[in-house]
């Protein structure tokens, strides 16, 4: 989408620091970390948000939700635990309307969410 942060993060016309990528998902470092490690995990397609029914098509959560297993693995996330938050709309506070997954973690963090 022409005019979508996201997408332009994608097409490099946006510059973002990059953790891990292949041929269906980026994640790159959010802009404003909340916590230590906080990383955003976004589908190369545009996709609206966790409701948008094309999130179904193909093996896209495999492939989104394999990119955050191997992160998980490799940079050692799943020792102390970490938390994925996809937000949704405006209640939830959802900023940019490209599906992202926040990958958050390094710190103790409570529950429920704000
Ligand atoms: P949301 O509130 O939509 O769930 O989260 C959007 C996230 O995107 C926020 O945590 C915000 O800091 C991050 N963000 C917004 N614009 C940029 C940007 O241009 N680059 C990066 N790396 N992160 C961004
Ligand atoms: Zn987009």
């Amino acid at each position: 989408m022409a005019d979508c942060i996201f997408c332009k993060i994608i097409k490099r016309e946006i510059p973002s620091q990059t953790v891990y990528e292949n041929e269906a998902v980026m994640v790159f470092k959010d802009i404003n970390p909340v916590a230590p490690t906080h990383w955003l995990a976004i589908p190369k397609q545009h996709i609206d948000n966790v409701a948008d029914p094309r999130l179904l098509d193909g093996s896209l959560l495999q492939s989104i939700f394999g990119a955050i297993q191997h992160l998980a693995k490799t940079e050692g996330l799943s020792e102390n635990g970490f938390r994925v938050v996809v937000n949704c709309g405006r209640d939830a506070g959802e900023a940019v309307p490209h599906l992202h997954f926040h990958l958050i973690a390094g710190r103790k963090m409570s529950w429920p969410p704000g």
